[in-house]
């Protein structure tokens, strides 16, 4: 099996024929490659390098229950409340194959359409957990020096996220994505399924932020 889909090929929710000419694919990443995985890998190691470092100054024993606190969000409670939404999530396989949670098994069902709020609750909540565990020990060990670097390297993470990311990301559902609308309506045009998963939760609630999809 190769380790990323094939760029040519639409992805499973796609009712596209070719990727070739798509509006899509200038503004959105509906594919992944190994350099898109190095250069998120790059981003977010620094500050856990960092954060690593402080927390080991204290002593070694404490990595460990960051490590799972990392392991138990990014391999399985961010994949429920976040990566479920994702369309990447509907594609086959059992397990991911994108730019960021790479081998995280897929043990539940595909859920087109926005993240309620528990999910959103929870995803804020192991953000917090896994960032904040590293600059409790800094600030507690007072090492000024290490809890700047790890500040700058944190920032530096979420802003390249940002910038570089989530700007892309197809998964809308994910309180950090920043794709404009006119594009999430061209991705919509092409992936009708998840576009009427997105129409029938904002009537259901009412809501009218949301931009609602044309009809597919
Ligand atoms: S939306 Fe466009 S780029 Fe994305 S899979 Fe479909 S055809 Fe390809
Ligand atoms: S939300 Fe991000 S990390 Fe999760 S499956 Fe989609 S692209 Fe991968």
């Amino acid at each position: 099996m190769p380790l990323f889909f094939d760029p040519g090929q639409p992805i499973a929710t796609c009712v596209s024929e070719t990727c070739d000419r798509c509006p899509a694919a200038k503004v959105l990443h509906c594919h992944f490659t190994f350099r898109d995985l190095t250069h998120f890998l790059l981003a977010v190691l620094p500050s856990f390098l960092v954060g690593g470092a402080g927390i080991f100054h204290q002593g070694g024993w404490w990595l460990i229950p960051w490590i799972f606190i990392m392991l138990g969000f990014f391999g399985l409670v961010e994949i429920r409340v976040l990566c479920t939404h994702c369309p990447h999530y509907a594609e086959t396989g059992k397990s991911l194959r994108c730019w960021a949670n790479y081998g995280s098994p897929k043990l539940w069902r595909y859920r087109p359409g926005p993240m309620v709020f528990w999910e959103k609750l929870v995803f804020a909540t192991g953000l917090l957990l896994v960032w904040g565990y590293p600059a409790y020990f800094l600030i507690r060990d007072f090492q000024s020096f290490l809890l700047l670097l790890y500040l700058v390297t944190t920032a530096g993470f979420f802003m390249t996220l940002s910038a570089c990311f989530c700007s892309r990301c197809m998964n809308f559902a994910c309180p950090l994505n920043r794709v404009e609308d006119e594009n999430r309506k061209r991705f919509w045009e092409k992936n009708p399924g998840i576009a009427r998963a997105w129409k029938a939760s904002a009537q259901k609630s009412g809501d009218q932020e949301t931009p609602i999809p044309a009809d597919s």
